[in-house]
C-alpha cells in the first residue's frame, strides 16, 4: 500500500485521496491536470519547526527561492518571518514582488553579473556570500561606483562529504561552488584592505538532501575554526550561515530531525555570540506539494507496461536528472495490487522522460496519480521544452483551495517570438532589447 507517512496532510477519505480537507479529483475537474497542489498547513509546519528549533538564538532563516518560488509561497513565508537566499536577481524581483523585506537577503552563487550586484546594493539586501576572489573585487568596485558599502561574506567549501547524490553535493574540495577552505583566511584579509565592503559573516552551503547530522556538525566544527583565526587577526563575524541542505523523506529514508540538528550546532556555538543564518529550501516546501496528473494511455511492450501520464519531465525534472525516486499514489484507493509493476512515463520525445519506474500501480486511462514530495525542485525546475505549457498551482488550506499560479497559456508560449524579423530597422531593434 501506498506509504503517506512523510505527508501527514494526505489521507484517504472513502477511498478519496484527500490534501487537508480538499479532494484532490475535485481539484483536477476544477483546475485540470497536470497541477501542482501545495498543503499551506504543511508549509507552516515545516517553516515554525525550524523556527522553533533555533529560538533560543538571534537566527534568520532565508529560504532558498530556487526551491519554489512561486510568489504567494514566498509571500506567505515572508509573513511567518522568513529572510531569502537568492541565486539571481531574477528570485530577488520575485522576493521583493512578493513583499519580502530585501534587508533580509543573502545572495549567494557562483556568476553574480555586475547588473545583479548593483542592483541588490541598490536594494540593499542583507549580505552577499561571496564565491571567489574575483568576485569580491567586482563588488568591491561595484559597491563603489554606486557609493555604497557592500556586505560580504564568504562561502568557504569545508571540504566536507555530505553522502548524498553528486550532483547535488556541493562542499567537496573541487566542487564549483565555494572558496577553498585553505584561502579563506587570505581573501577575509583582502577584503579587510578594501573600501568599498564590510565584512560581516562567514558561510557554507555542502549539499542538498543530506540525511545525516555528520556532515553539518563537521563543516561547522571547519568554521568556527577560521573564525578563531579571524579574531587573532582582528576581523571579527557578526553573523554564521550553515547554508540548507537538510534532506526530507522521499521514500522510507530516516532523515535528520530539526530539533537534533539544532541541538547539536547549538551546543557548538556556545563562543559565537553572534546572528544565525539557515538558508533551508527542499526542507520547507518539498513534501509541503505534490504533482496531480492524469492517465493518458496504458501501453505493454514484451517485457514492460508503461502509463503515459499527461505530466512529463518538463513538469517534473527530478527523475530524469538525477533518477530521483518519487512515491506515487492513485487519487482513487485501488481494492487491489496489480501481479506486473509499471513504469509512468510522460508525453515528451525523451526516453529519459520517466517519472517512476517499477511501481505496482493499477492504474487505468483517466484515472488520477499523485505523485507526491514535488514541492521543492518541481515547479522551480520547469520548463516548456515540447512546447508544454507550464502547469497550474493550486494551495489548499483546510477546506479551501487557491489558484497561486495560472496555466500557462499557448499565447503566453510564444509571445516573446518576433516572426517580422527581417522588417526590423536598427532604431526598433533598439527599442526591442
Ligand atoms: C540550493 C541552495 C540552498 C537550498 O538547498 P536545500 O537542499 O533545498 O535546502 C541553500 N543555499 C544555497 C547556496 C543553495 O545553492
Amino acid at each position: 500500500m501506498a506509504n503517506l507517512t512523510p505527508f501527514p496532510e494526505l489521507s484517504y477519505r472513502h477511498n478519496e485521496l484527500f490534501l487537508e480537507e480538499v479532494s484532490l479529483s475535485q481539484l483536477a475537474k476544477l483546475y485540470g491536470t497536470p497541477l501542482y497542489v501545495y498543503s499551506y498547513s504543511a508549509l507552516v509546519k515545516a517553516f515554525s519547526e525550524f523556527q522553533n528549533a533555533f529560538k533560543e538564538r538571534d537566527t534568520l532563516i532565508c529560504y532558498a527561492v530556487k526551491a519554489n518560488g512561486n510568489l504567494s509561497l514566498l509571500r506567505e513565508l515572508a509573513a511567518l518571518g522568513a529572510g531569502f537566499d537568492i541565486v539571481s536577481a531574477g528570485e530577488l524581483r520575485r522576493v521583493i514582488e512578493a513583499g519580502g523585506d530585501a534587508k533580509k537577503v543573502v545572495f549567494s552563487g557562483v556568476g553574480k553579473s555586475q547588473e545583479e550586484i548593483k542592483y541588490a546594493l541598490e536594494v540593499g539586501i542583507f549580505c552577499f556570500n561571496i564565491e571567489s576572489e574575483e568576485e569580491l573585487f567586482r563588488i568591491n568596485q561595484c559597491a563603489q561606483d554606486l557609493i555604497k558599502k557592500a556586505p560580504i561574506s564568504f562561502r568557504v567549501n569545508p571540504d566536507v562529504d555530505p553522502k548524498t547524490h553528486p550532483y547535488i553535493s556541493t562542499g567537496l574540495k573541487n566542487s564549483k561552488f565555494g572558496v577553498p577552505f585553505s584561502t579563506a583566511i587570505d581573501l577575509y584579509r583582502k577584503a579587510n584592505q578594501l573600501s568599498h565592503v564590510l565584512i560581516q559573516g562567514i558561510d557554507c552551503h555542502i549539499g542538498s538532501q543530506i540525511t545525516e547530522l555528520s556532515p553539518f556538525i563537521e563543516a561547522l566544527e571547519r568554521i568556527l575554526g577560521l573564525i578563531a583565526q579571524l579574531k587573532e587577526l582582528g576581523i571579527s563575524i557578526s553573523h554564521l550561515d550553515l547554508g540548507g541542505g537538510i534532506g526530507i523523506t522521499y521514500k522510507d529514508e530516516s532523515t535528520i530531525a530539526l530539533n537534533d540538528y539544532a541541538n547539536e550546532l547549538l551546543k557548538r556555538l556556545h563562543h559565537f555570540p553572534g546572528k544565525l543564518i539557515f538558508e533551508p529550501g527542499r526542507r520547507i516546501v518539498g513534501n509541503s506539494g505534490l504533482l496531480l496528473t492524469k492517465v493518458e494511455y496504458l501501453k505493454e511492450s514484451p517485457d514492460h507496461r508503461f502509463a503515459i501520464v499527461d505530466a512529463a519531465m518538463n513538469d517534473l525534472v527530478r527523475p530524469s536528472l538525477y533518477d530521483a525516486w518519487h512515491e506515487v499514489v492513485e487519487v482513487t484507493q485501488p481494492s487491489s495490487i496489480p501481479s506486473r509493476p509499471l513504469d509512468i512515463v510522460g508525453p515528451v520525445c525523451e526516453t529519459g522522460d520517466i517519472l517512476a519506474t517499477n511501481r505496482y500501480l493499477m492504474a487505468q486511462s483517466n484515472d488520477l496519480l499523485a505523485i507526491l514530495s514535488t514541492g521543492a525542485y518541481g515547479s522551480s525546475m520547469s520548463s516548456n521544452y515540447n512546447a508544454r505549457p507550464k502547469a497550474a498551482e493550486v494551495l489548499v488550506y483546510n477546506k479551501d483551495h487557491y489558484l497561486i499560479g495560472r496555466r500557462e497559456s499557448f499565447t503566453e508560449l510564444t509571445q516573446r517570438e518576433l516572426t517580422d524579423f527581417f522588417n526590423q530597422t536598427s532604431l526598433t531593434k533598439n527599442k526591442l532589447i
